[in-house]
């Protein structure tokens, strides 16, 4: 097998739980089929982590579900990623522990403590069913009496921006309202505490569940390298041989709350068990990523992403669809 590209993974990223009040319209887990309460032990991932900075891994992010209700969890590995000098990424939140403030409050004093520097990547999204933007408000504003707000980031996943910015306005009204002036600017929101960088972008298709089209943005498939696809006349970028998870590319090694280690961190990871790798609690961290190194299909997508994996795959009449995102057009190969 030629095997040009190697799985590369950037760092671990861990879900404590996949246990989330947001309730967001395209969210990509599968709750029809995965035990949101299922949780990872701290210490397990404490280990994980110890054995990914000796294959050389220098960071570790938290995904989920809703990370923050397991501060505990968050505390401990924060904790032992600053011993291991390991950097964390910034956490996602979709901010419903603002709704506990003594919760909010004593978590983030102990991650401070820890040595917790990062900021969190606040979801700001129209389709949050159940967190109001007050929430996202409170938690920010919380948030400035223990870290530093420039290094937070605010993202809204809509593919209508000016949905994203209306939700974003009431945002920053309510923290304004808090005693914490803020504004909504082009690319930041500007807060009496440092500016906030925003993102926008449109939704992937959640492949277990069925909404509108009309909710999405879809792209063509162009099988060629990526940075060759720039779009040409204003529809959106094409998906082009990007090699997610290779050295250029974009995957860290993610453990499941079962201890199942899956070889990225994209949107489709959670649609297809072929992106199973292994389990932390079964065997080492080296050895799963050693045995994903040498698999045929993680190689494929280390080479040019799910493009590659189609053509080596025999299913390149897949590319002739649109999708949504890569992770589509991956679950589609994956689970043909
Ligand atoms: S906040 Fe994230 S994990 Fe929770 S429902 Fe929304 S998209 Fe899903
Ligand atoms: S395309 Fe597939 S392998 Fe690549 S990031 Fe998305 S889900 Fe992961």
């Amino acid at each position: 097998m030629d095997n040009r590209a190697e799985y590369t993974p950037k760092g671990i990223a861990f879900a404590p739980s996949y246990e989330c009040p947001g309730g967001c319209l395209h969210c990509n887990i599968p709750f029809d089929r995965i035990d949101a309460k299922a949780e990872l032990d701290a210490g397990s991932a404490a280990r994980a982590l110890r054995e990914a900075k000796a294959m050389g891994l220098h960071s570790f992010q938290f995904v989920g579900g809703e990370p923050t209700l397991r501060g505990d969890f968050m505390v401990e590995v924060v904790a032992e990623g600053r011993r291991l000098s390991m950097k964390p990424h910034r956490p996602p939140t979709n901010c419903a522990t603002a709704a506990r403030p003594e919760y909010l409050r004593d978590l983030f004093a102990r991650l401070k403590q820890a040595g917790f520097t990062a900021g969190f990547r606040v979801s700001c999204d129209e389709f949050h069913g159940r967190v109001p933007p007050e929430s996202v408000a409170g938690f920010i504003v919380t948030a400035a009496d223990y870290f530093d707000l420039t290094r937070f980031a605010i993202g809204c996943c809509d593919k209508d921006e000016g949905r994203s910015r209306a939700r974003l306005e009431r945002v920053a009204r309510a923290m304004s309202e808090m005693g914490l002036e803020s504004r909504v600017g082009a690319a930041k929101m500007e807060t009496a505490r440092g500016s906030i960088k925003l993102g926008f972008w449109a939704p992937t298709r959640p492949t277990w569940k069925s909404l509108p089209d009309s909710e999405f943005v879809f792209r063509d498939v162009a099988d060629e390298d990526a940075g060759a696809g720039a779009p040409r006349d204003g529809s959106p970028a094409p998906i082009t041989r990007f090699g997610c998870l290779g050295p250029l590319g974009v995957g860290y090694v993610w453990i499941d709350p079962d201890g199942n280690a899956r070889a990225c961190c994209g949107n489709a990871n959670l649609f297809s068990n072929k992106l199973i790798i292994g389990n932390i609690h079964a065997e080492p961290l080296a050895a799963i990523i050693d045995r994903a190194r040498r698999d045929p299909a993680i190689s494929a997508l280390a080479e040019g992403g799910p493009v590659a994996l189609a053509a080596q795959m025999g299913l390149s009449a897949l590319l002739d669809r649109k999708y949504t995102h890569r992770c589509e057009l991956c679950a589609a190969v994956l689970n043909a």
